[in-house]
Protein backbone atom coordinates (compact mmCIF):
# COMPACT_ATOMS: atom_id res chain seq x y z
CA UNK A 1 0.00 0.00 0.00
CA UNK A 2 1.44 3.47 -1.05
CA UNK A 3 0.95 6.73 0.86
CA UNK A 4 -1.93 8.37 -1.49
CA UNK A 5 -1.15 11.92 -1.41
CA UNK A 6 2.64 12.93 -1.67
CA UNK A 7 4.16 16.30 -2.00
CA UNK A 8 4.49 17.46 -5.39
CA UNK A 9 1.27 15.88 -6.11
CA UNK A 10 -1.06 18.47 -4.82
CA UNK A 11 -2.81 21.00 -7.30
CA UNK A 12 -0.84 23.79 -7.51
CA UNK A 13 2.35 22.80 -6.36
CA UNK A 14 5.80 22.31 -8.31
CA UNK A 15 5.49 18.82 -8.83
CA UNK A 16 8.84 18.27 -8.13
CA UNK A 17 9.63 15.87 -5.11
CA UNK A 18 12.38 16.36 -2.98
CA UNK A 19 15.51 14.13 -3.23
CA UNK A 20 17.73 13.62 0.26
CA UNK A 21 21.19 11.88 -1.32
CA UNK A 22 23.27 9.93 1.12
CA UNK A 23 26.95 9.28 0.61
CA UNK A 24 28.36 12.45 -1.51
CA UNK A 25 30.78 10.41 -3.48
CA UNK A 26 32.00 10.43 -6.99
CA UNK A 27 28.79 9.18 -8.45
CA UNK A 28 26.84 11.87 -6.09
CA UNK A 29 28.78 14.26 -7.47
CA UNK A 30 28.85 13.50 -10.25
CA UNK A 31 26.26 12.66 -12.36
CA UNK A 32 23.52 12.76 -9.66
CA UNK A 33 23.83 16.23 -8.68
CA UNK A 34 23.95 17.97 -11.66
CA UNK A 35 21.74 16.38 -14.02
CA UNK A 36 19.13 16.42 -11.22
CA UNK A 37 18.70 19.79 -12.53
CA UNK A 38 17.64 18.32 -15.79
CA UNK A 39 14.84 16.55 -14.01
CA UNK A 40 11.35 17.11 -14.57
CA UNK A 41 9.64 15.57 -11.63
CA UNK A 42 13.11 15.93 -8.65
CA UNK A 43 15.11 18.60 -6.90
CA UNK A 44 17.63 18.17 -4.47
CA UNK A 45 16.54 19.22 -0.75
CA UNK A 46 19.03 17.88 1.49
CA UNK A 47 22.56 15.58 1.89
CA UNK A 48 23.73 12.63 4.19
CA UNK A 49 27.79 12.70 5.02
CA UNK A 50 30.36 12.04 7.40
CA UNK A 51 32.36 14.98 6.01
CA UNK A 52 30.50 18.28 6.48
CA UNK A 53 32.95 20.46 4.34
CA UNK A 54 32.50 18.73 1.51
CA UNK A 55 28.15 18.54 2.23
CA UNK A 56 28.46 22.58 2.88
CA UNK A 57 30.30 22.60 -0.61
CA UNK A 58 27.71 20.50 -2.36
CA UNK A 59 25.21 22.27 -0.86
CA UNK A 60 25.95 25.70 -2.18
CA UNK A 61 26.65 24.26 -5.48
CA UNK A 62 23.36 22.48 -5.94
CA UNK A 63 21.03 25.46 -3.86
CA UNK A 64 20.54 22.82 -0.96
CA UNK A 65 19.45 24.91 2.30
CA UNK A 66 22.55 23.62 4.72
CA UNK A 67 20.53 23.00 7.58
CA UNK A 68 19.62 20.24 5.60
CA UNK A 69 22.65 18.30 5.76
CA UNK A 70 22.54 15.79 7.76
CA UNK A 71 25.43 12.84 8.98
CA UNK A 72 25.12 9.14 9.59
CA UNK A 73 24.53 9.82 12.88
CA UNK A 74 21.86 11.83 12.51
CA UNK A 75 20.17 10.66 9.54
CA UNK A 76 17.02 9.11 10.67
CA UNK A 77 15.84 12.52 12.04
CA UNK A 78 14.84 12.84 8.22
CA UNK A 79 11.76 11.51 9.14
CA UNK A 80 10.71 14.82 10.80
CA UNK A 81 11.74 16.79 7.55
CA UNK A 82 8.89 17.03 5.43
CA UNK A 83 10.35 18.42 2.39
CA UNK A 84 12.39 14.77 1.74
CA UNK A 85 10.61 12.41 -0.28
CA UNK A 86 12.92 10.35 -1.77
CA UNK A 87 16.13 8.95 -0.38
CA UNK A 88 18.57 8.05 -2.76
CA UNK A 89 21.48 5.93 -2.00
CA UNK A 90 24.51 6.29 -2.62
CA UNK A 91 26.97 4.10 -0.20
CA UNK A 92 28.93 1.61 -0.66
CA UNK A 93 26.75 -1.95 -1.90
CA UNK A 94 27.52 -3.07 1.37
CA UNK A 95 25.61 -0.28 3.18
CA UNK A 96 22.59 0.12 0.90
CA UNK A 97 20.14 -2.70 2.84
CA UNK A 98 21.48 -0.53 6.53
CA UNK A 99 20.54 2.61 4.53
CA UNK A 100 17.13 1.76 2.37
CA UNK A 101 15.94 0.40 5.72
CA UNK A 102 16.53 3.15 7.85
CA UNK A 103 15.35 5.58 5.10
CA UNK A 104 11.87 3.43 4.55
CA UNK A 105 11.50 3.80 9.00
CA UNK A 106 11.42 6.83 8.71
CA UNK A 107 8.93 7.35 6.32
CA UNK A 108 10.16 7.89 2.77
CA UNK A 109 10.21 6.62 -0.60
CA UNK A 110 14.12 4.79 -1.22
CA UNK A 111 16.26 4.67 -4.76
CA UNK A 112 19.13 2.45 -3.86
CA UNK A 113 22.03 2.09 -6.30
CA UNK A 114 22.81 -1.06 -7.80
CA UNK A 115 23.79 -3.59 -6.88
CA UNK A 116 20.74 -4.15 -4.55
CA UNK A 117 23.28 -5.38 -1.68
CA UNK A 118 25.55 -7.93 -0.74
CA UNK A 119 22.97 -10.55 -0.16
CA UNK A 120 19.71 -11.77 -1.44
CA UNK A 121 18.97 -11.71 2.25
CA UNK A 122 19.47 -8.37 2.58
CA UNK A 123 17.53 -7.65 -0.66
CA UNK A 124 14.37 -9.10 1.09
CA UNK A 125 14.96 -7.57 4.11
CA UNK A 126 14.77 -4.04 2.02
CA UNK A 127 11.37 -4.77 -0.22
CA UNK A 128 9.88 -5.88 3.05
CA UNK A 129 10.53 -2.73 5.15
CA UNK A 130 9.91 -0.33 2.20
CA UNK A 131 6.59 -2.59 1.97
CA UNK A 132 5.74 -2.10 5.31
CA UNK A 133 5.96 1.40 5.45
CA UNK A 134 4.26 2.01 2.09
CA UNK A 135 7.20 3.57 0.55
CA UNK A 136 8.24 2.65 -3.05
CA UNK A 137 11.64 1.16 -3.93
CA UNK A 138 13.22 1.59 -7.05
CA UNK A 139 17.21 0.25 -7.77
CA UNK A 140 18.96 2.10 -10.30
CA UNK A 141 19.06 0.77 -13.21
CA UNK A 142 19.67 3.44 -15.30
CA UNK A 143 19.50 1.32 -18.82
CA UNK A 144 16.45 0.45 -18.33
CA UNK A 145 14.96 4.33 -19.35
CA UNK A 146 17.99 4.57 -21.78
CA UNK A 147 16.64 4.97 -25.51
CA UNK A 148 19.63 2.95 -26.83
CA UNK A 149 19.28 -0.49 -24.51
CA UNK A 150 14.76 0.12 -24.96
CA UNK A 151 15.00 0.26 -29.13
CA UNK A 152 17.61 -3.57 -28.27
CA UNK A 153 14.87 -4.80 -26.21
CA UNK A 154 12.60 -3.66 -29.23
CA UNK A 155 14.22 -4.94 -32.00
CA UNK A 156 14.96 -8.52 -30.37
CA UNK A 157 11.19 -8.71 -29.35
CA UNK A 158 9.52 -7.33 -32.35
CA UNK A 159 11.37 -10.63 -34.14
CA UNK A 160 12.35 -8.51 -37.08
CA UNK A 161 15.93 -10.32 -36.58
CA UNK A 162 14.47 -13.72 -36.25
CA UNK A 163 14.45 -15.93 -33.00
CA UNK A 164 16.94 -14.80 -30.21
CA UNK A 165 19.71 -17.92 -30.11
CA UNK A 166 22.34 -16.24 -28.21
CA UNK A 167 23.69 -13.16 -26.13
CA UNK A 168 27.28 -12.32 -25.30
CA UNK A 169 27.29 -9.00 -23.23
CA UNK A 170 30.65 -7.60 -22.16
CA UNK A 171 31.10 -5.13 -18.84
CA UNK A 172 34.29 -4.03 -17.91
CA UNK A 173 36.74 -1.36 -16.75
CA UNK A 174 40.49 -1.35 -15.47
CA UNK A 175 39.94 -0.57 -11.37
CA UNK A 176 42.15 2.08 -9.80
CA UNK A 177 43.43 2.82 -6.42
CA UNK A 178 43.73 -0.54 -4.35
CA UNK A 179 42.93 0.88 -1.18
CA UNK A 180 39.19 1.81 -2.73
CA UNK A 181 36.37 0.11 -0.67
CA UNK A 182 35.36 -1.45 -4.12
CA UNK A 183 38.25 -4.05 -3.55
CA UNK A 184 37.44 -4.74 -0.07
CA UNK A 185 34.96 -7.82 0.61
CA UNK A 186 32.73 -6.67 3.32
CA UNK A 187 31.90 -3.28 1.46
CA UNK A 188 31.43 -4.28 -1.79
CA UNK A 189 30.15 -8.08 -2.14
CA UNK A 190 32.35 -9.42 -4.57
CA UNK A 191 34.51 -7.78 -7.28
CA UNK A 192 33.73 -7.26 -11.02
CA UNK A 193 30.86 -9.10 -10.81
CA UNK A 194 29.31 -7.09 -8.17
CA UNK A 195 30.18 -3.69 -9.39
CA UNK A 196 30.03 -3.98 -12.98
CA UNK A 197 28.90 -7.48 -14.65
CA UNK A 198 25.63 -6.96 -13.14
CA UNK A 199 24.89 -4.53 -15.91
CA UNK A 200 26.06 -7.44 -18.93
CA UNK A 201 23.64 -10.17 -16.05
CA UNK A 202 20.43 -7.49 -16.09
CA UNK A 203 20.97 -6.75 -19.84
CA UNK A 204 21.23 -10.75 -20.81
CA UNK A 205 17.72 -10.54 -18.53
CA UNK A 206 15.77 -7.85 -20.01
CA UNK A 207 17.12 -8.74 -23.86
CA UNK A 208 15.77 -12.50 -23.36
CA UNK A 209 12.71 -11.36 -21.24
CA UNK A 210 13.50 -14.50 -19.52
CA UNK A 211 14.89 -15.45 -16.17
CA UNK A 212 17.88 -17.93 -16.18
CA UNK A 213 17.50 -21.00 -14.82
CA UNK A 214 21.34 -22.24 -14.61
CA UNK A 215 24.48 -21.20 -14.97
CA UNK A 216 28.40 -21.77 -15.40
CA UNK A 217 31.24 -19.71 -14.41
CA UNK A 218 34.81 -18.99 -14.28
CA UNK A 219 37.01 -16.34 -11.72
CA UNK A 220 40.11 -15.27 -11.91
CA UNK A 221 42.27 -12.84 -9.50
CA UNK A 222 46.07 -12.07 -10.66
CA UNK A 223 47.79 -13.19 -7.48
CA UNK A 224 50.09 -10.66 -6.78
CA UNK A 225 47.88 -7.61 -7.78
CA UNK A 226 47.19 -5.74 -4.83
CA UNK A 227 43.87 -4.89 -6.07
CA UNK A 228 42.49 -8.43 -6.03
CA UNK A 229 43.43 -10.07 -2.79
CA UNK A 230 40.20 -9.79 -1.75
CA UNK A 231 37.98 -9.43 -5.03
CA UNK A 232 37.99 -11.43 -8.36
CA UNK A 233 39.49 -9.75 -11.44
CA UNK A 234 37.45 -11.15 -13.98
CA UNK A 235 33.99 -13.18 -13.98
CA UNK A 236 32.73 -14.82 -17.03
CA UNK A 237 29.46 -16.72 -16.85
CA UNK A 238 27.37 -18.88 -19.12
CA UNK A 239 23.38 -18.42 -19.22
CA UNK A 240 21.27 -20.86 -19.80
CA UNK A 241 17.43 -19.71 -20.19
CA UNK A 242 13.93 -22.09 -20.26
CA UNK A 243 13.89 -21.44 -24.25
CA UNK A 244 17.39 -22.56 -24.38
CA UNK A 245 18.64 -19.24 -25.18
CA UNK A 246 22.18 -19.13 -23.81
CA UNK A 247 23.60 -16.00 -22.82
CA UNK A 248 27.71 -15.58 -22.92
CA UNK A 249 28.84 -12.91 -19.97
CA UNK A 250 31.89 -11.68 -19.39
CA UNK A 251 32.93 -8.80 -16.75
CA UNK A 252 36.36 -7.41 -15.81
CA UNK A 253 38.26 -5.01 -13.38
CA UNK A 254 41.39 -5.16 -15.68
CA UNK A 255 40.15 -4.27 -19.41
CA UNK A 256 37.34 -1.97 -21.05
CA UNK A 257 34.21 -4.20 -22.14
CA UNK A 258 30.91 -2.30 -22.99
CA UNK A 259 29.15 -4.19 -25.83
CA UNK A 260 25.90 -6.21 -25.95
CA UNK A 261 24.97 -8.19 -28.51
CA UNK A 262 22.00 -10.43 -29.46
CA UNK A 263 22.38 -13.04 -32.30
CA UNK A 264 19.21 -13.88 -33.79
CA UNK A 265 18.22 -16.46 -36.95
CA UNK A 266 17.81 -13.84 -39.63
CA UNK A 267 19.64 -11.27 -38.14
CA UNK A 268 21.71 -9.29 -35.28
CA UNK A 269 21.10 -6.46 -32.63
CA UNK A 270 24.34 -4.40 -30.34
CA UNK A 271 24.65 -2.11 -28.32
CA UNK A 272 28.48 -0.51 -28.72
CA UNK A 273 28.98 1.06 -26.61
CA UNK A 274 26.34 -0.07 -24.17
CA UNK A 275 26.58 0.97 -20.56
CA UNK A 276 28.52 4.25 -20.47
CA UNK A 277 26.79 7.19 -19.60
CA UNK A 278 26.20 8.88 -22.59
CA UNK A 279 26.78 8.42 -26.63
CA UNK A 280 25.59 4.87 -26.61
CA UNK A 281 25.00 3.33 -29.81
CA UNK A 282 22.08 0.95 -31.33
CA UNK A 283 23.04 -1.22 -34.46
CA UNK A 284 20.29 -3.83 -36.09
CA UNK A 285 20.73 -6.14 -38.99
CA UNK A 286 16.92 -7.42 -39.35
CA UNK A 287 18.52 -9.35 -42.77
CA UNK A 288 18.92 -6.52 -45.15
CA UNK A 289 22.29 -4.87 -44.05
CA UNK A 290 23.23 -2.90 -40.59
CA UNK A 291 21.34 0.16 -39.64
CA UNK A 292 22.53 2.45 -37.11
CA UNK A 293 19.46 4.78 -36.26
CA UNK A 294 20.13 7.88 -34.14
CA UNK A 295 18.67 7.88 -30.93
CA UNK A 296 18.47 10.87 -28.07
CA UNK A 297 21.48 11.23 -26.08
CA UNK A 298 19.56 11.20 -22.41
CA UNK A 299 20.77 12.28 -19.23
CA UNK A 300 20.67 8.83 -18.14
CA UNK A 301 19.93 9.30 -14.27
CA UNK A 302 17.36 12.44 -14.79
CA UNK A 303 15.25 9.62 -16.71
CA UNK A 304 15.39 7.32 -13.64
CA UNK A 305 15.41 9.68 -10.76
CA UNK A 306 11.91 10.95 -13.31
CA UNK A 307 10.47 7.74 -13.61
CA UNK A 308 10.48 6.87 -9.89
CA UNK A 309 8.88 10.40 -9.07
CA UNK A 310 6.57 9.50 -11.85
CA UNK A 311 5.42 6.09 -10.16
CA UNK A 312 5.17 7.68 -6.95
CA UNK A 313 3.31 10.44 -8.28
CA UNK A 314 1.23 8.45 -9.21
CA UNK A 315 0.94 5.25 -7.20
CA UNK A 316 2.25 3.08 -9.81
CA UNK A 317 4.68 0.33 -9.19
CA UNK A 318 8.72 1.16 -10.44
CA UNK A 319 9.56 -0.21 -13.83
CA UNK A 320 13.32 -1.20 -11.92
CA UNK A 321 11.61 -2.24 -8.23
CA UNK A 322 13.57 -4.14 -5.61
CA UNK A 323 12.34 -7.17 -6.72
CA UNK A 324 14.66 -6.79 -9.74
CA UNK A 325 17.52 -5.85 -7.70
CA UNK A 326 16.88 -9.25 -5.84
CA UNK A 327 17.12 -11.46 -9.20
CA UNK A 328 20.23 -10.21 -10.16
CA UNK A 329 21.76 -10.71 -6.71
CA UNK A 330 20.00 -14.26 -6.51
CA UNK A 331 21.97 -14.86 -9.99
CA UNK A 332 25.11 -13.55 -8.67
CA UNK A 333 24.88 -15.76 -5.84
CA UNK A 334 24.50 -18.69 -8.22
CA UNK A 335 27.60 -17.24 -10.49
CA UNK A 336 29.90 -17.42 -7.46
CA UNK A 337 28.69 -20.83 -6.61
CA UNK A 338 29.16 -22.14 -9.43
CA UNK A 339 32.84 -20.46 -10.29
CA UNK A 340 33.81 -21.80 -6.23
CA UNK A 341 32.84 -25.03 -7.20
CA UNK A 342 33.36 -25.70 -10.81
CA UNK A 343 29.96 -27.08 -11.01
CA UNK A 344 26.70 -25.91 -13.02
CA UNK A 345 24.43 -24.65 -10.63
CA UNK A 346 20.20 -24.39 -10.79
CA UNK A 347 19.21 -20.87 -10.59
CA UNK A 348 15.69 -20.42 -8.96
CA UNK A 349 14.30 -17.12 -8.77
CA UNK A 350 11.22 -18.42 -6.35
CA UNK A 351 13.60 -19.67 -3.43
P1 LIG B 1 32.44 6.43 -3.95
O1 LIG B 1 33.50 5.68 -3.22
O2 LIG B 1 32.87 7.50 -4.87
O3 LIG B 1 31.41 7.07 -2.91
C1 LIG B 1 30.96 6.36 -1.78
C2 LIG B 1 30.46 7.34 -0.73
O4 LIG B 1 30.13 6.59 0.45
C3 LIG B 1 31.52 8.38 -0.30
O5 LIG B 1 30.89 9.62 -0.13
C4 LIG B 1 32.01 7.87 1.04
O6 LIG B 1 32.47 8.89 1.90
C5 LIG B 1 30.73 7.24 1.59
N1 LIG B 1 30.97 6.24 2.63
C6 LIG B 1 30.30 6.17 3.79
N2 LIG B 1 30.77 5.18 4.54
C7 LIG B 1 31.76 4.61 3.87
C8 LIG B 1 32.65 3.52 4.14
N3 LIG B 1 32.55 2.82 5.28
N4 LIG B 1 33.55 3.21 3.21
C9 LIG B 1 33.63 3.87 2.05
N5 LIG B 1 32.82 4.91 1.71
C10 LIG B 1 31.91 5.27 2.63
O7 LIG B 1 31.55 5.35 -4.69
P2 LIG B 1 30.57 5.62 -5.93
O8 LIG B 1 31.29 5.33 -7.18
O9 LIG B 1 29.90 6.92 -5.79
O10 LIG B 1 29.53 4.41 -5.73
C11 LIG B 1 28.47 4.48 -4.79
C12 LIG B 1 27.35 3.50 -5.21
O11 LIG B 1 26.87 3.86 -6.49
C13 LIG B 1 27.79 2.04 -5.34
O12 LIG B 1 26.77 1.20 -4.90
C14 LIG B 1 28.02 1.85 -6.83
O13 LIG B 1 27.82 0.53 -7.26
C15 LIG B 1 26.95 2.76 -7.39
N6 LIG B 1 27.32 3.29 -8.73
C16 LIG B 1 26.40 3.20 -9.71
C17 LIG B 1 26.67 3.70 -10.97
C18 LIG B 1 25.62 3.68 -12.04
O14 LIG B 1 25.93 3.89 -13.21
N7 LIG B 1 24.36 3.45 -11.69
C19 LIG B 1 27.93 4.25 -11.24
C20 LIG B 1 28.86 4.34 -10.21
C21 LIG B 1 28.54 3.85 -8.95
Amino acid sequence: MLTPHVRGDEPGSDKKLGFCFVGIGNLCMNPLLPEIHHSKYAKPVALVSGHPEKAQKQAAKHGIDPKRIYNYESFDTIKDNPEIDVVYIVLPNGMHAEYTIRAAKAGKHVLCEKPMANSSEDCRKMIAACKEAGKLLQIGYRLHFEPNNLALIDAIKSGQCGALKLIENGAGFGIGDPTQWRLKKALSGGGCLMDIGVYALNAARYMSGEEPIEVRAMMHATKDDPRFQEVEEHCNFELRFPSGMLASCASSYSTGLNRYTAHCTKGWAELDPALSYHELKFAVNRGHGVERPELPDIFQFAAEMDAFCESIMNNKPSRAPGEEGLKDVIAIEAIYKAAETGQAVKIDMNA
